[in-house]
């Protein structure tokens, strides 16, 4: 084993760390620090969150920040821990998780409010299970760039400052190399944390994580006269609010997640834990992006359900503390309509109507029922309608499907229901609303080839084209086209 990191050696970043978790104290967490690893080398950078969090780009390139990016020099003022959550996977209850291949650094105050950095790949810690504490170089960059790529399409995320790489040897199906991904969010709680102490009825500690979390995120809660003054069931009903939104833009965009096990829920609301994730190409209802799920429990289409049934696992562990059944579940109700009313208005937006008239829910239905069943490109159809707004030239819409009486009968619907907008708004909210580049799973497979080729060139171009995805950057359309033949043979599955 490698020698822990040497903390009279740190780093100061220059902010100022409060560290509000660790100081829940050790019921909730182990501290530890990260494992070293050998000959680190940068695999990636994010200059634009660096400046977000007041950090100095020209640092984030040095030697020094490289070294404590990867694990192996202490940064001054955290208090480095792994937290213990559980969680239901796959529908199943699956008792104590934890981080285990992330280390919390700690909590900075910088401009963008207070940010938790998290360095995922740093090591063995208690909750390793039979893992390694490791990730691996193409499942970070993978992660690093959606991360990057949600925040520009305006969804919740968790953030990513940096991917590092080092030669050393991580087995998965064969011999890979090691990455660390510096994660930064407000915080990395998740339904499971709560489902820890829930199950072992452990409510002290229950009531503490609830009460930190309402205090830091949701202080409403604490006030609102909603739910008897119940601030518990107030925090369920906030949380399952910010789910349905983030869910609804997932769905909009053509985003599936892959694996929405309750440990891979943020109590934020934000989307969290990329692994074998993917942005449709085709339009396929039932399509399952995670070659572990074979049954289809994460389809892209289910996920919106699925949200539902882990905010009640939520609910469940939150209800010692909400004390009657009847208001948790009163607390979960609202999801049932807040989902698709957010998910229609995430639609509206993309067919350009920013008024709600009657009809519009059918010419949506009617307009991804012709997508299903042609099985068009998602991104490329809702890019070109936006174009076709914007000009007036519907044929390359057109083109996209073989039912063309079909699509010419829903444009005979559409293009007189755009006339009730106000005028010449429609296309701007669809260039807006509609993205023309997103992180398909070739875009990434080929900045991992290259990277594993020790160029890592591509994955700047494409974090770059995916921090402006409704930019047209002229010269690039060639990461907005049709998926190549092979990319329907990319397969990823659970944690790598
Ligand atoms: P995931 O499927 O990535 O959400 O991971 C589920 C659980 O397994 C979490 O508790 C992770 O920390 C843990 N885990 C995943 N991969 C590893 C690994 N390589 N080493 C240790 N723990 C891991
Ligand atoms: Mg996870």
């Amino acid at each position: 084993m490698n020698k822990p990191v040497d903390t009279d050696l740190s780093l100061d970043l220059g902010l100022s760390w409060r560290n509000s978790f660790a100081a829940l104290g050790p019921d909730f967490y182990t501290p530890l620090q990260p494992t070293p690893l050998p000959a680190p080398h940068w695999v990636a950078a994010n200059p634009a969150l660096a400046r977000e969090l007041g950090l100095d780009e020209a640092w984030l390139a040095s030697p020094a920040a490289l070294e404590a990016f990867t694990g192996n020099l202490g940064i001054a003022g955290t208090q480095p821990l792994a937290s213990v959550y559980s969680g239901h996977q796959f529908g199943v209850w699956a008792g104590q998780l934890g981080d285990g291949r992330a280390i919390l650094l700690g909590e900075a105050q910088t401009p963008a409010g207070a940010q938790e950095f998290q360095l995922k790949g740093a090591g063995l810690t208690p909750y390793s299970r039979m893992g390694d504490g490791r990730a691996v170089l193409r499942s970070s960059i993978r992660e690093f760039l959606c991360s990057e790529a949600m925040h520009g399409l305006g969804i919740p995320t968790t953030r990513a400052l940096c991917v590092t790489g080092s030669p050393a040897p991580v087995y998965r199906e064969e011999a890979e190399t090691a990455a660390v991904v510096t994660r930064v969010a407000p915080s990395f709680i998740r339904f499971g944390h709560f489902e820890h102490f829930a199950a072992r009825d452990q409510l002290g500690p229950l009531r503490v994580l609830a009460d930190y979390v309402i205090d830091h995120f949701y202080p409403e809660c604490r006030t609102s006269d909603r739910y008897d003054g119940n601030p518990y069931a107030a925090l369920l009903d906030a949380v399952a609010a910010r789910t349905a939104a983030m869910v609804a833009q997932w769905q909009a965009v053509g985003f599936c997640h892959g694996v929405m096990n309750t440990d891979n829920m943020s109590i934020l609301g934000l989307t969290i834990d990329y692994g074998p994730f993917q942005f449709m190409d085709a339009f396929i209802p039932g399509h399952i992006c995670n070659h572990s799920d074979p049954g289809g429990r994460y389809a892209y289409n289910k996920q919106p359900n699925i949200a539902y049934w882990n905010l009640f696992c939520l609910g469940q562990a939150l209800l010692p503390l909400i004390g009657e059944q009847e208001l948790a579940l009163a607390a979960l109700e609202p999801y049932k309509a807040l989902f698709p009313r957010e998910l229609e208005a995430r639609m509206r937006a993309k067919l350009g109507l920013a008024t709600a008239h009657e009809g519009d829910r059918e010419l949506i239905e009617t307009i991804q029922k012709l997508m299903a069943a042609g099985a068009v490109d998602h991104t490329i159809f809702w890019r070109r309608l936006s174009h076709a707004v914007a000009g007036g030239d519907f044929e390359p819409v057109r083109d996209l499907f073989a039912d063309r009486a079909g699509l010419d009968a829903w444009l005979a619907t559409y293009t007189p229901r755009l006339a009730h907008e106000p005028a010449g708004q429609a296309a701007g909210l669809m260039l807006r609303t509609n993205p023309k580049y997103v992180l398909r799973n070739h875009l990434g497979e080929q900045a991992i080839r290259q990277a594993k080729l020790g160029d890592f060139s591509e994955i700047n171009t494409l974090l770059a084209l995916l921090q402006a995805p409704f930019d047209e950057h002229p010269g690039h359309d060639a990461y907005a086209g049709f998926p190549p033949d092979w990319a329907s043979s990319i397969e990823i599955s659970c944690s790598s």
